[in-house]
C-alpha cells in the first residue's frame, strides 16, 4: 500500500490519441510481431470483512475521507450488498477494461507481537491470504496472487509453504506498516525457503503516506540486502522514492543497489501520483534502474497526470487526466513518460512466462 493520495479533480471521459492509437495497433495486429502481453504487478485487494471474508480495516481508515472517496468513485455499494463483494467486482471490471492482460493482486498481513502472534490493535489493514487465493481463483485468466507474510509471525515458514502449495509465486512484505526489520539475521531461513520455492519477494521501500507507519527506517532499500544475499529475487516496491520534503532521501541507495544486485528489481507503483513527480524523473533518468522497472499502478490509488503537465505537456496531461479507467490511466501516464508499456511487458515476461501462466 502506498496511495499518495491528494484530492484532485477527476474529469470524465476521453482517452489520449496516442494511447488509443497504440491499443488499436495491438488489436488490429499492426504490431503483431512486437505486441507482447502486459501486466500490472501492484494492485491491492481491499475489504472490510462485511461479507465474512476475514478482511479488516480500522475505523480510522474506513471512516476517513480517502476510503469514502474510493468507495464512492468505484461505486462499491451500488455493485453489491457488501464492500468486499463490491470491491471484487470493481477490480475485475477495472482490469478487463484497462487493456492490461493480467494483474498481480496483493494481500496484506498483520502486525505481530514479540511472541509472533497477530497484534490486531496495531493492524489497521488486513487482507488474509486465503481470501486472496479465493478471489484470484474466481478470475484465473486475469489475476495472479501475491500473498503477504510478515516474517515476524511464529508460523512464517509454515505459511510460506502453505501459500506456495496453494499456487502463490509472489509474496509481499510491508516493513514500515508491519513493523518488521528485514535486515535481522533471524530472517535468513525464511528468505532461504523463498529461494527454494522460487517465491519472488516484493517489499515496500521508500516513504509511505497512507497507512500508519511504525518506523519509516524499516523502508530503506538497504534493508533488502539480507534477502538479496540469500539469493531471493526481490522487487523493491516504489524503488525507495518519496515526496521532495520527505527525509531521508532513499532513492540514491536503490540506484546504487541495482548496480550491485542483479536480482533486484523495482516497481513503479504510486509513482504517477502528485508527490512523486521529482523522484519518478530521477528514476527514469537512470539508465540501469530504468531497465529493471516493472509496471505497477498501486490501484485503487489513482495517478495524477495533471501533476506531470510540465513534463509531458499541459494538453496531454489534461487528456490523460480525463481517462475513466484508473489502471489504464496510470499505464498511459507512464507510457507518456517513456517507461509504460516496456515495463509492463517486462513484468509479464518475468511473472507469467516464468511461472507458465499463459
Ligand atoms: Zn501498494
Amino acid at each position: 500500500m502506498n496511495g499518495d493520495f491528494n484530492r484532485r479533480s477527476f474529469l470524465g471521459g476521453a482517452m489520449t490519441a496516442s494511447w488509443v492509437a497504440s491499443r488499436a495497433a495491438c488489436i488490429s495486429g499492426q504490431n503483431s510481431a512486437k505486441a507482447e502481453r502486459i501486466l500490472d504487478i501492484h494492485v491491492h485487494l481491499f475489504g472490510t470483512g462485511d461479507s465474512g471474508s476475514g478482511c479488516r480495516l480500522s475505523k480510522t481508515a474506513s471512516e476517513g475521507k480517502l476510503f469514502k472517496y474510493l468507495a464512492a468513485n468505484l461505486r462499491l455499494l451500488e455493485r453489491a450488498e457488501t464492500i468486499d463483494e463490491g470491491y471484487e467486482l470493481a477490480l475485475v471490471e477495472q482490469i478487463e477494461q484497462s487493456g492490461l492482460d493480467r494483474a498481480v493482486i496483493l494481500a496484506q498481513d498483520a502486525v505481530y507481537n514479540k511472541h509472533g502472534k497477530p497484534d490486531w490493535n496495531r493492524t489497521h489493514f488486513y487482507i488474509p491470504n486465503d481470501y486472496l487465493l479465493r478471489i484470484v481463483a474466481h478470475h484465473p485468466g486475469r489475476m495472479i496472487p501475491c500473498v503477504s507474510i510478515n516474517p515476524e509471525r511464529a508460523d512464517a515458514i509454515e505459511e510460506l509453504n502453505r501459500c506456495a502449495a496453494g499456487g502463490a509465486r509472489l509474496l509481499k512484505i510491508h516493513p514500515p506498516i508491519q513493523g518488521v526489520d528485514l535486515a535481522e539475521k533471524k530472517h535468513t531461513p525464511f528468505f532461504r525457503r523463498c529461494v527454494d520455492l522460487s517465491m519472488i519477494v516484493m517489499v515496500h521501500t521508500g516513504h509511505e503516506h497512507t497507512g500508519p507507519v511504525i518506523d519509516i527506517g524499516l523502508a530503506h532499500p538497504r534493508k533488502l540486502e539480507l534477502a538479496l544475499e540469500s539469493g531471493c529475487t526481490v522487487i523493491a516496491c516504489h524503488c525507495g522514492t518519496g515526496w521532495p520534503q520527505d527525509a531521508p532521501d532513499m532513492l540514491p541507495e536503490f540506484l546504487a543497489m541495482v548496480r550491485r544486485y542483479k536480482n533486484l528489481w523495482g516497481d513503479t507503483a504510486v509513482l504517477g501520483s502528485a508527490g512523486r513527480v521529482r523522484d519518478f524523473q530521477r528514476l527514469c533518468a537512470d539508465r540501469v534502474a530504468s531497465e529493471r522497472l516493472l509496471h505497477g499502478s498501486d490501484f485503487p490509488f489513482p495517478a495524477a497526470p495533471v501533476a506531470f503537465a510540465r513534463v509531458i505537456g499541459f494538453k496531454r496531461a489534461l487528456s490523460l487526466q480525463a481517462m475513466g479507467n484508473w489502471m489504464e490511466q496510470d499505464l498511459a501516464l507512464k507510457e507518456a513518460l517513456g517507461i509504460g508499456r516496456t515495463s509492463a511487458e517486462r513484468a509479464y515476461r518475468m511473472i507469467c512466462n516464468a511461472t507458465n501462466r499463459q
